[in-house]
């Protein structure tokens, strides 16, 4: 059984401060040396009940702060042995698990423990011989982390606490067997915590099978997104997309931007243009088909700030908390509308102002509307529509007898 733990966060609400939630002196120096002031909603919700070794089925994206959610009840709950993993944290993706191992190092302070984080793209020897020197708490794509249980390097036996982080992504990419691999091997009397974005029937089932009577905290970012970030849609034919990706970059100029596209080799195409095209500084490119080592390096680069234009596909982007994102652009509306939500979640990070883009093709109407249902909210049409509109009439002599600028406009 699932239960709503919403009057639990209406109380917490008022406790505004890392102090009321229970938390150790230990901790809260830490928090203080870390500059974290407050705690963010999610952690106000979660944390306490954490601490108090519920279940919890929490519906919350990646910038909510949810990593320290969760990060700050294991370092508090979790018996640290030396040898032997006592907390597990499955990401889909290997640049999540980066991130969170990074958070959850950082959330450690002065506690002496190993965190090791397991994925794969990187030889199987290093992670072996991390494992063996001995970890405390395991951060891992669910494939190596297996890869690893397998081979008799890493035992889940100890494990007190296991969290299952963006668990709708996890299920898409079809980590389904994998994730009940592992938890199966779990003891049963652990505590298990679930984050996810959405929580269609799938995730609710493996709620069912694997948690002891969850509760639920929703902190979805489908009204954050739709509250906080500004949404614009421009109807743009495919043959000119190029061109008003180019217009619309330089009348922005983005501080960073993630540009959106919905498969790998649509996103090279679009980076190799870009970058012949002269026209971005800083511009880089993230997607399955590249070497882990160059995925890394772009994140960094990404990071520091180097990189101030991103060409991502959605896998990739969907884990990226970083939080001076000022604008996303979907080149290529989502298949999914889902991924919308991630994809603009990437911006207006930590109460920072954010803009999105979409661009639709003519034949893509349905698909926006959709969107549009999902975050109960329309996008407003560009101002630079007008210029779309020229450019489809000068350049692929788009006339029809309907003025230009209604020519691709949906009925309202
Ligand atoms: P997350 O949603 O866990 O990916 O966190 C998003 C970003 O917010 C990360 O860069 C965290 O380091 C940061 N963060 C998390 N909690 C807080 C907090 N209470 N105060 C300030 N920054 C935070």
């Amino acid at each position: 059984m699932i239960l709503s733990a919403n009057k639990s966060v209406t109380k917490r609400k008022q406790a505004l401060d890392f102090q009321q939630l229970g938390l150790s002196e230990e901790t809260l120096a830490t928090l203080a040396e870390v500059g974290y002031d407050r705690p963010t909603p999610i952690q106000a919700a979660l944390i306490p009940l954490a601490l108090e070794q519920h279940d919890l089925l929490g519906q919350a994206q990646t910038g909510t702060g949810k990593t320290a959610a969760f990060a700050l009840p294991i370092l508090e709950l979790v018996e640290l042995k030396p040898n032997k993993p006592a907390a597990i944290i499955l990401t889909p993706t290997r640049e999540l698990a980066v991130q969170v191992s990074k958070e959850v190092q950082k959330l450690a302070g002065k506690r002496q423990l190993s965190i090791v984080c397991l994925y794969g793209g990187k030889p199987m020897q290093g992670q072996t011989n991390q494992l063996k020197k001995g970890a405390a708490i395991v951060v891992g794509t669910p494939g190596r982390v297996i890869d690893h249980v397998k081979r008799g390097n890493l035992s889940l036996n100890e494990i007190e606490f296991a969290v299952l982080d963006e668990a709708d992504r996890m299920l898409d990419i079809g980590f389904r067997d994998d994730i009940e691999y592992i938890l199966k091997r779990c003891p049963q009397a652990r505590q298990t915590l679930l984050l996810s974005a959405t929580l269609p029937p799938a995730i609710l089932e493996l709620a069912k099978r694997y948690m002891n009577a969850p509760k639920m905290v929703n902190f979805s970012l489908n009204k954050v997104a739709a509250d906080t970030i500004d949404q614009f849609y421009l109807l743009v034919p495919d043959e000119i997309k190029f061109d008003i990706l180019l217009d619309l970059l330089k009348r922005e100029q983005p501080q960073q931007a993630i540009v959106f596209c919905r498969t790998k080799l649509g996103t090279e195409r679009l980076y190799r243009k870009l970058f012949k095209s002269g026209a971005v500084n800083g511009l880089g490119t993230i997607h399955g088909d590249l070497a882990q080592s160059s995925r890394d390096r772009m994140m960094q680069d990404f990071r520091d700030g180097k990189i101030s234009c991103l060409i991502a596909t959605d896998v990739v982007g969907r884990g990226i908390d970083v939080t001076g994102i000022s604008h996303i652009i979907n080149f290529d509306i989502p298949e999914l509308s889902d991924d919308y939500v991630h994809r603009v979640g990437r911006t207006g990070r930590m109460g920072k102002t954010g803009v999105a883009f979409t661009l639709v093709e003519p034949l893509q109407r349905s698909e926006l509307a959709k969107i549009e249902r999902k975050i109960n909210r329309r996008l407003e049409l560009d101002p630079m529509q007008t210029h779309v509109d020229q450019m489809a009439e000068e350049k692929l002599g788009l006339k029809p007898g309907a003025p230009p600028k209604s020519k691709y406009r949906r009925a309202l």
